[in-house]
């Protein structure tokens, strides 16, 4: 007989687990995918995934490693001939240069990002993340024991970061900011000008706080800059900036959940550490396959990324026909983030921007992500990682329903 946990009996669950909520881009797409399932004609939005399939040079490496039977246990931080291939990534492209030991790789950026909140906060820390911020970054840094101190930014003001709000908020207790760009959900890219500035901020006079810099779109930009973070912009700060990215959004590898985190040779030690006690490695077959992803010129990635852009002016173009919603262009990334501020104000039937995550769901049967998942309400996130016919259709359904 099955016993549930429930009334009467001692058997509880962590404090810790009961501070932190399901991801809603991932309980969103659970739903609709739900819906699909049970025969409705639901057209999903919500998750951040290339609909492209994985280059095939890629997928020939893993057939390769399976049959040369690396199928065991890799090291903790990853294989050599895959942390070789960050390496050179990093030298290629980002012209910064890393030691094996300042790599780790995880399954997954997402693996790579909760390891290094569990390696760094402790009780009673914050930590600084600009609005909108990808969903897992505020429960992540709970699950840890931190506070999350959001930077206010609007869709009035570009999406900005204050550099003003930035000095007022650094607390003795603030441990690490938290950089994305191109950003999840709003697709802005922080340019030199605007890291230089934060740069300033934390060298001028705050040598204790980390800073994190999420790089996972840094393939998918159309900013007139050349990709740059912020130890680029001020490589004064490489010994306290942990450099996070993977291969999912750039090579359409999802599912093969491999990720990298690069920095000072410390920290990264202790993520190998905490990874060593959980997942032990990634996945033997997907480094294989990464390690091609990223040593080999990938012929596709233009053609994915000028997909991308195309559907983005489709989107934006037609959003913002619609009376009451406003669509910035946005610098990268496969998401457009509209605000809809103005259509929920003036319609009676929503409350906010969650009612009208429902209303699109139930009424267009197109599935988004509301903007407060991110932080922002008044918004919508649409993933545009969707075929353009798909997508034409969602955006008529969406048009005609608010019309
Ligand atoms: N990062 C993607 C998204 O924002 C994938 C889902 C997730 O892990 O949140 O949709």
């Amino acid at each position: 007989m099955i016993r549930y946990y429930n009334q009467g009996n001692k058997l509880t669950f962590s404090n810790r687990i009961k501070l932190i909520k399901p991801s809603s881009t991932m309980a969103l797409t659970s739903k609709a995918n739900e819906m699909r399932q049970n025969g409705e004609d639901v057209l999903v939005l919500t998750v951040g995934e290339p609909d492209f399939d994985t280059p095939d040079y890629i997928k020939n490496a893993a057939k390769d490693a399976i049959d040369a039977g690396l199928t065991k246990y890799t090291s903790v931080d990853g294989t050599p001939e895959l942390k070789k291939a960050i390496i050179g990534k990093f030298e290629r492209e980002n012209n910064l240069s890393y030691q094996p030991d300042e790599i780790i790789v995880s399954a997954g950026c997402k693996q790579s990002i909760f390891n290094m909140l569990q390696v760094l906060i402790d009780e009673g820390d914050e930590v600084l993340i600009p609005e909108p911020y990808w969903v897992s970054y505020a429960d992540m840094v709970i699950y840890a024991g931190g506070s999350p101190i959001m930077l206010h930014t609007s869709y009035e003001e570009n999406f900005d970061i204050s550099m003003i709000e930035l000095e007022s908020k650094i607390s003795d207790n603030t441990k690490l900011l938290m950089i994305n760009s191109p950003n999840n959900p709003s697709g802005k890219y922080f340019d030199r000008k605007t890291l230089e500035s934060v740069a300033d901020v934390l060298q001028r006079y705050h040598e204790n706080i980390y800073i994190s810099s999420d790089d996972i779109y840094e393939h998918i930009h159309w900013h007139q800059e050349k990709f740059h973070n912020i130890v680029n912009v001020c490589p004064d700060l490489k010994d306290r900036t942990i450099v996070l990215n993977g291969v999912s959004k750039a090579y359409s590898m999802t599912g093969w959940r491999i990720g990298y985190a690069a920095g000072n040779a410390d920290i990264i030690k202790r993520m190998k550490t905490l990874q060593s006690q959980s997942t032990s490695c990634a996945s033997s077959i997907s480094q294989a396959a990464a390690c091609a992803a990223l040593t080999f010129e990938c012929k596709e990635l233009p053609q994915m990324k000028a997909e991308y852009k195309k559907r983005h002016d489709f989107v934006v173009e037609h959003l913002n026909k619609i009376n009451g919603v406003l669509c910035k262009e946005t610098d990268g990334t496969f998401y457009v983030f509209p605000s809809f501020k103005d259509y929920i104000e003036n319609n009676e039937s929503l409350k906010d921007d969650k009612d009208l995550a429902m209303f699109l769901l139930n009424e267009a049967k197109v599935a988004v992500v509301p903007g407060s998942a991110f932080g922002l309400d008044g918004h919508i996130r649409l993933s545009i990682a969707i075929d353009m016919k798909s997508l034409e259709t969602a955006i008529s359904r969406i048009t005609s329903i608010l019309s």
